[in-house]
């Protein structure tokens, strides 16, 4: 293809459209992908030189997130502009922003990258239920949040913390001035330890013209608080997943959203003449597609990153039914060196990402398994 046939002018949303992605790493890989059936390509935006999007990828930028200028030469290259993680910096989104279009917007991205500004939207804008939580600035906050959220409690940094980090557990004999100590002084929240039942997430794409389409819910199981394995469908009641779907999707037209949304989800346990709103808190939510949505790259017609791409080009989304249950596994660190017996199973689907070096709790790949509709079995595993 010649740089003629894809300069600016010819590019309308559709193919030959180009879309700048934010961050290299396995969801812009699965993302570029997924575009390129569609006519779709993707520039990468990374500080990094070798990144997994990097060799399924139309072009690439390696530069700082807050180079200015190389923002802006990225922008004029490309159509609109996405990112595959939240903590892109405020600054980084705005420069684009005067420029092209970036989707899912900055309210999104605001809300996501802080966990108290995330919980208030969640229980003050979009009607939801959290665990029960606290700003902490100071021992003397953290003393007043103990005493009226007890323990055990969890203090989380508000910004900057994933996968568990920036994460300590309190119990009634931990000394409050170390737990602080422990995430540096951070700002923070404390909130309750919720002894759930079991962990489940709603992934959807939202179109430029509102329509929202939800994936089935799935339950998740972590490991270590990484992702180890996602069930889907969850095998919950009805009213349970009806409502997840429904909480989800109330959150991403409160934020009038555009792309593919995550939320992630405590259940409760049952407990008499509660409602299954009762029994819903909202744990996080990600502004990205979401590993907890691998699974509907063979599970589903239309898969979560194929969904992100059409819907912040502005096409019409496609189907978000199952075709098959599904079964994936994360493979985290040198759990990767099974891929030469995982391709044994001619039916495991697997995913390596691409990166050169293997660390502990590094994500490296994912296997999913199918299953006819309806007969997923129960994971060996329990969290
Ligand atoms: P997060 O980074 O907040 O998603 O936390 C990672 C994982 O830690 C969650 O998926 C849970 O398994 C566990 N976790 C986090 N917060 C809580 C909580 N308040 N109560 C119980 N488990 C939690």
């Amino acid at each position: 293809m010649t740089d003629d046939l894809l300069s600016k002018d010819h590019r309308a949303v559709g193919p030959g459209t180009i879309i700048g992605i934010l961050g290299g790493g396995q969801l812009a890989r699965m993302l570029s992908l997924a575009g390129a059936p569609l006519g779709l390509h993707t520039h990468i935006y990374d500080t990094a030189d070798y990144v997994p999007a990097l060799p399924v990828s139309y072009d690439m930028t390696v530069a700082p997130f807050e180079d200015e200028a190389a923002l802006v030469a990225f922008a004029a290259k490309v159509d609109l502009v996405t990112f595959e993680f939240e903590n892109v910096p405020a600054r980084t989104a705005e420069v684009l922003a005067a420029h092209v279009p970036v989707r899912p917007g900055p309210q999104a991205l605001a809300v996501a990258q802080d966990r108290l500004t995330e919980k208030d939207f969640i229980t003050k804008q979009a009607g939801a239920q959290t665990a029960p939580y606290m700003a902490v600035d100071s021992v003397d906050d953290l003393v007043t949040a103990l005493d009226a959220i007890g323990t055990p409690a969890v203090l989380k940094t508000r910004r900057m913390g994933y996968d568990g980090k920036g994460q300590v557990k309190l119990t009634a004999d931990s000394n409050p001035a170390e737990a602080l100590d422990q995430i540096a002084h951070q700002s923070a929240i404390l909130e309750g330890f919720i002894p759930f039942e079991r962990e489940l997430s709603v992934v959807l794409a939202r179109s430029l013209d509102g329509t929202v389409r939800p994936f089935d819910v799935v339950e998740n199981i972590h490991r270590n608080h990484i992702l180890s394995q996602t069930l889907a469908p969850a095998l919950v009641d009805h009213t349970i997943a009806a409502e997840a779907q429904a909480i989800a999707a109330r959150i991403a037209n409160a934020l009038g959203y555009v792309g593919v949304l995550a939320v992630e989800f405590f259940l409760l346990p049952a407990s008499e003449g509660q409602t299954a709103a009762g029994r819903l808190l909202v744990n996080e939510i990600a502004p990205r597609v979401h590993n907890s949505g691998h699974w509907t790259i063979e599970g589903t017609y239309c898969s979560q990153f194929e969904q992100h791409m059409r819907a912040v080009a502005g096409l019409p989304l496609g189907d978000a039914a199952m075709r098959a249950d599904a079964i994936m596994d994360n493979l985290v660190g040198d759990e990767m060196d099974q891929w030469p017996a995982l391709l044994d199973d001619p039916r495991a689907h697997l995913h390596i990402y691409g990166k050169r070096e293997t660390r502990p709790g590094r994500k490296m790949g994912h296997v999913t398994r199918l299953y006819d509709l309806g007969t997923r079995p129960r994971p060996e595993q329990s969290s």
